[in-house]
């Protein structure tokens, strides 16, 4: 069994962001997981990036590794907003800042992590064993899906998950239903009329909220009333994007309604043109019932007061994630427990460590603490140095008081840096 510092479970932007500040940072560690898996394989071909092109890149800390300098290397005309990057571009550049800035990463799963004596045991799909002091989960979305409960009872091959794609080619020619209002709804629906099938979108809300072009030639004045940020436009966004410690401080109940409320479904600009008019929209639907007839799919669906039925031969839930520490099967029974959390969420110190002492989470699974920015690329910013130089200084602090050795820690050890108190 080999021995290291630092696990990174997860090979995607934020795993591989983390990777590159523990290099520099002189940090023992590996990388594990398949190296962005899942843009590879669970992205239709032809999406266009959400993120505007400057907030798409991943971060190292050395100059020089942003998408604008990948465009830049490769020809590729780069503008900072209003470019519509695709996804192709930004997967070889992400794999250029890998194979550039971190070399090996393990293309492995891990199956099984225990904890003992303040150590983290993992097991690998490949057969292999590993032992670290420290772990940090950057897992992404996968597993995370939500599909509404009226459509879970429908049997697989006629009910999916917009983040299962991937291909779209097995649509071509068929009727299409999509449940949902936001970016994914609304870039699949493109895609898939553009493919040939015969899309129908049924959107809850009373209409689609469509985000503006940004101006790239905007003046110094605009750009100081309304700055481009991560998130969006505008100061609100600016703070969202740049201070994820201060949205760590709120209370839960504002962190919940920044949530909830600040950032909902949304189109972007690049897809109204390829949507409006071109594919059918009914607004203000809820799906009542599901079953299959004669090998198709049946929705009962309630709008204002009327129903009226929509068939199709296949239904797609866009309907977004949830995350929730207890759906990662390889965590021990006994880890899971220990974690410090409220409705499957994790408590984060303000570093991103659990109350479980030596793990950390990354990404779209700490939207709750750090605010909406996690949920993007462009979070990595700010997770990936704030993590390493945490581990650096509790691998000094460890070195200098002598209790590198595993003894002391039980399971729950409970860190003296609880959330807000730094
Ligand atoms: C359709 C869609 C479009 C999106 N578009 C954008 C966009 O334009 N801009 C943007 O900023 N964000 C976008 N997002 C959000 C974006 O996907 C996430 O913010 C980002 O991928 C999170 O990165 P990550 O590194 O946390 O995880 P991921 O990129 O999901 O990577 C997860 C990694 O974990 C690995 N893994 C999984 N299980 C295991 C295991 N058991 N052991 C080891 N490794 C494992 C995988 O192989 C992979 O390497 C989009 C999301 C979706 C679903």
């Amino acid at each position: 069994m080999s021995l290291t510092d630092t696990a990174i479970i997860g090979a995607g932007p934020y795993g591989l962001s983390l990777a590159t500040h523990l290099k520099a940072s002189g940090i023992p560690h590996q990388i594990f997981g398949h190296p962005m898996h899942a843009w590879r394989d669970f992205m239709p071909p032809g999406m266009i990036m959400r993120s505007e092109a400057f907030a798409s890149s991943l971060y190292a800390p050395q100059r020089g590794y942003t998408v604008e300098d990948y465009c830049r290397l490769k020809g590729i005309p780069f503008q900072r907003v209003g470019m519509a990057l695709p996804l192709e571009t930004f997967v070889d550049y992400a794999l250029w800042f890998q194979s550039n800035l971190i070399g090996d990463v393990r293309a492995v799963d891990v199956v099984d992590m225990q904890r003992t004596k303040g150590l983290f045991h993992l097991k690998l799909s490949d057969g292999g064993a590993l032992t670290a002091r420290t772990v940090v989960i950057a897992l992404g979305l996968k597993g995370f899906e939500q599909t509404p409960p009226v459509l879970q009872g429908l049997p697989g091959r006629y009910v999916s998950h917009s983040v299962a794609y991937g291909n779209l080619t097995w649509a071509q020619d068929r009727d299409i239903a999509i449940v949902g209002g936001g970016q994914s709804a609304l870039g699949l629906a493109a895609l898939l009329n553009e493919l040939g099938a015969r899309v129908h979108v049924l959107v809850r809300d009373a209409s689609v909220r469509w985000l503006e072009r940004p101006d790239a030639s905007r003046g110094l004045i605009s750009r100081l009333l309304s700055p481009d940020a991560g998130l969006g436009r505008g100061w609100a966004c600016h703070v969202l994007s740049e201070f994820p410690q201060i949205f760590h401080l709120l209370d839960d109940r504002r962190r919940r309604r920044i949530i909830e409320k600040s950032f909902g479904p949304s189109g972007a600009w690049w897809l109204r043109d390829r949507v409006v008019d071109k594919v059918r929209i009914s607004f203000r639907t809820e799906v009542r019932h599901a079953a299959i007839n004669d090998d198709r799919v049946v929705l009962r669906v309630r709008s204002g007061h009327d129903e009226s039925y929509v068939t199709a031969d296949h239904v797609i839930a866009a309907t977004g994630f949830k995350t929730d520490m207890r759906l990662h099967r390889f965590l021990s029974k006994e880890i899971v427990e220990a974690i410090s959390r409220k409705d499957g969420l994790p408590d984060l110190t303000q570093n991103f460590e659990t109350n479980v002492r030596g793990l950390y989470v990354i990404g779209p699974a700490t939207a709750h603490r750090f605010g909406p920015v996690m949920r993007f690329v462009y979070g990595a910013k700010h997770a990936a140095p704030r993590v390493a130089r945490h581990i650096g200084s509790s691998v000094s602090a460890d070195s200098r008081d002598g209790v590198r050795s595993a003894a002391e820690s039980p399971i729950a050890e409970v860190t003296n840096q609880q959330s807000g108190t730094l």
